[in-house]
């Protein structure tokens, strides 16, 4: 059997991935490209007796390094030399998709035009003259639509008829880009072919172009041959200038000039016939003059957002019960299996636990990703990002960054985890960093119970407006930090906004399916092995090192007795009385134990320092409990002041315990709800961060964030002790 390698590739939108679904089904997976985040897809599907294995590349405007999705379509394209590209694009908006055709046929690798959303053509009335295209472009094409699966056959045909025919031969098309940049070009192609400088990879006139384009990446493998690069430089350098004085112009934005102007050329004649204006066509434009409105428009998003929450928050209950209660029954089965002792304890409190606390989020991500992914198929979240961007901007952002701060929490309520995962799409690394490092700031649904403890103990009459200061401090946190960041240490400038609105659509179901489930499994993976190991480290500080014998067998002894106390009473109330005192007596050993432990000497010897900030040593075991899951801090907490069962509902014991104790006070109520809020993101979130961006960023926000709470914790509690 043959085998060929074809890439997909195509503008954001253009259907593309629709596409690749329909022709492999189920026959693909999802890996990353080695060191960076961008995703490669890959599948296959046989046609008579050739294979096709067909790569998915990322979605991309261009061919030039400006983002990683083009240097990754870009970097597949040379090194892996795939036998052709199957262009998609969106045949409704040609003039602007064949922009990328273009440099793919400048590259010169093969190219099969899939003219997509041919049913959007035919409904607006238009007809395009497919012969006339291909001709004109010199290569083949197809007309697609591939929601519906038209045309999926006649493009596999076409596949391997053209992947035979030209078999790999490439042969760059040559565009003038007129008298002021073509004898500029030829002398770099000059240069460029006699010192055979990078021309195994590229075509000459390419890689001229590409040093004309301001290319970073290219520069960057030019550094082999640094003599000969100077040389390109030094007059991209004078005809840079030149443009500038004569045309009050860029050679870039000239370059990108003349590529739409040969598209317009193949355009014309015939090859694409508009009627007239059919008033439903238009939809998606009056459904945009309602949608992005300036003062409608972010209403109707902040009350959509909501119905988001609620829908998620109340239907998600139900499966993340029903994991809590499977865990706890494995736990409990676990507990009657293994006899009492580290084993146990390790396996129910560190592994069992641990894990569940992961995966019982699943539910609630799917839920959520199934809401994002509809909103991002049906062409709204551009719309989102549109509207929120000219705000964003100000703080170094982008309009892009809104999702994965809401998904955060910015509606109290969020994760972290899918708000880091969220934030790839935004195409620029810069603002892609601040917006992760940022977005654990938000209220997530794990730090609630601990805000409404304290709420609950020092702060009961005024719930919902703290709760609100809460959620707006942590936006005004995230946009001011982000800005800081962008001032610092990830200065940089902005991308450009060049995401267009596409037009509405209804998402297919496979399309969100696919898309949930890629990114759900994805958490679970990413998550599901690190915080095994973390949660028993955490686990092993929190046990050992364990009571002296001396202490342990004085709480054996006192049990015993309280047993046979229990055994010998004779009416109920008696064995409440004991059954209690049993009770107390386990909590004082946990909580005695926790104070021996390496946990416990850790939060007393950080006392001295968190005072500042009015935390105990009991707090202060939370607090570093917390960073292996906000949860953890509540049930902290209670194992540190000797309780049981906790629940955070108003006036709980805990609640009453805290408001008592001398350490606990309005300021430092305040100042604890501050740090919890801004302190380490939890290790769920490290990870994801650490593989979005990098380990280093991830111990970065560790420390970064941690200080930032401290510092703030500490202001508020001093001012908060003097008043
Ligand atoms: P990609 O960004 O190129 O991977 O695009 P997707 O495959 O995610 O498709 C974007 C949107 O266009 C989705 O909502 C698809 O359902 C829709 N879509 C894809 N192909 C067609 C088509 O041929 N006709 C129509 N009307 N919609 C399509
Ligand atoms: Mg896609």
């Amino acid at each position: 059997m043959k085998t060929r390698t074809i890439a997909f590739a195509g503008n954001p939108n253009a259907g593309k991935t629709t596409l690749f679904n329909t022709i492999t089904g189920s026959r693909q997976h999802v890996g990353n490209y080695p060191g960076i985040t961008v995703e490669r897809k890959e599948g296959s599907v046989d046609v008579g007796d050739v294979r096709l294995n067909i790569i998915d590349l990322p979605g991309c405007y261009s061919l030039t390094a400006y983002t990683q999705e083009e240097l990754v379509a870009r970097q597949v394209l040379v090194e892996e030399r795939p036998d052709l590209v199957v262009n998609v694009v969106d045949a409704t908006r040609l003039e602007r998709h064949l922009y990328l055709t273009v440099q793919f046929l400048e590259l010169g690798i093969p190219v099969i035009l899939a003219l997509n959303m041919m049913d959007d053509v035919r409904n607006k009335g238009m007809s395009i003259d497919i012969a006339a295209l291909a001709k004109a472009l010199d290569s083949d094409a197809v007309a697609t639509v591939a929601r519906g699966g038209e045309g999926k056959k006649e493009l596999l045909e076409q596949i391997v008829a053209t992947s035979a025919s030209r078999s790999g031969d490439w042969q760059p098309l040559v565009i003038s880009y007129g008298p002021d940049i073509d004898p500029v070009l030829e002398q770099m192609i000059d240069i460029i072919e006699k010192q055979q400088f990078l021309t195994a990879r590229y075509p000459a006139r390419w890689i001229a172009i590409k040093y004309l384009e301001g290319d970073e990446d290219l520069r960057r493998q030019g550094q082999c041959d640094a003599e000969t690069s100077a040389r390109l430089d030094q007059l991209v350098q004078r005809l840079h200038d030149h443009c500038l004085k004569t045309l009050n112009s860029f050679p870039e934005a000239i370059i990108a000039d003349y590529r739409y102007g040969f598209i317009h050329s193949v355009l014309r004649d015939g090859v694409v016939t508009e009627r007239e204006h059919d008033a439903r066509l238009d939809m998606s434009d009056n459904l945009d003059k309602v949608l992005t409105h300036k003062v409608v428009g972010p209403l109707l998003l902040f009350a959509l957002l909501y119905l988001m929450f609620q829908i998620t928050f109340t239907l998600g209950d139900y499966p993340m019960q029903l994991m809590q209660v499977l865990f706890n029954w494995l736990a409990d089965t676990a507990s009657g299996i293994i006899p009492p002792g580290y084993m146990q304890s390790l396996v129910v409190s560190g592994i069992i636990d641990g894990v569940g606390g992961v995966l019982s989020f699943v539910p609630l991500i799917m839920l959520m990703f199934i809401m994002i992914s509809f909103l991002e198929d049906s062409g709204y979240m551009a719309r989102v990002a549109y509207m929120m961007d000219k705000v964003f901007r100000m703080f170094g952002l982008h309009g892009s960054s809104v999702m994965p701060f809401i998904i955060s929490g910015g509606i109290a309520g969020g994760c972290a985890v899918p708000g880091v995962m969220a934030a790839r799409t935004l195409r620029s690394p810069r603002e892609k960093l601040a917006t992760i490092l940022t977005a654990p700031f938000m209220p997530c649904g794990a730090k609630i119970p601990v805000f409404l403890l304290l709420i609950s103990a020092f702060f009961t009459e005024h719930r919902a407006f703290i709760m609100f200061a809460i959620t707006l401090t942590a936006w005004v946190m995230a946009l001011l930090v982000a800005r800081l960041l962008r001032s610092t240490i990830i200065r940089g400038e902005s991308t450009p906004f060049v995401m267009e609105l596409p037009p509405y659509r209804w998402p297919t179901l496979q399309g969100i399916m696919i898309h949930t489930w890629e990114r759900t499994w994805e958490y679970i993976r990413k998550a599901g092995t690190v915080i095994l190991a973390i949660s028993m480290l955490l686990w092993a500080a929190m046990t050992f090192p364990a009571l002296p014998q001396a202490q342990q067998q004085h709480y054996q002894h006192r049990r015993a007795a309280l047993q046979q106390q229990v055994a010998a009473c004779s009416d109920d109330l008696c064995r409440a009385t004991k059954a209690d005192m049993l009770r107390s007596l386990e909590q004082d050993h946990n909580a005695t134990a926790l104070r021996y432990s390496a946990a416990g000497r850790l939060g007393i010897m950080l006392e001295p320092l968190s005072k500042l900030a009015g935390f105990g040593w009991r707090t202060n075991i939370a607090l570093i409990g917390g960073v292996a899951a906000k949860e953890v801090i509540v049930s902290t907490l209670g194992t540190a002041y000797s309780l049981g069962e906790i629940d955070s509902e108003e006036s709980s014991p805990l609640a009453e315990r805290i408001q008592q104790d001398p350490e606990w006070n309005r300021a430092s109520a305040v100042s604890a709800i501050i740090f919890i809020l801004l302190y380490a993101p939890c290790f769920v979130t490290l990870v994801v961060m650490s593989r979005e961006a990098s380990w280093g960023w991830a111990m970065f926000a560790l420390v970064f964030n941690s200080a930032i709470a401290f510092l703030l914790a500490s202001i508020v509690y001093q001012i908060g002790s003097m008043v």
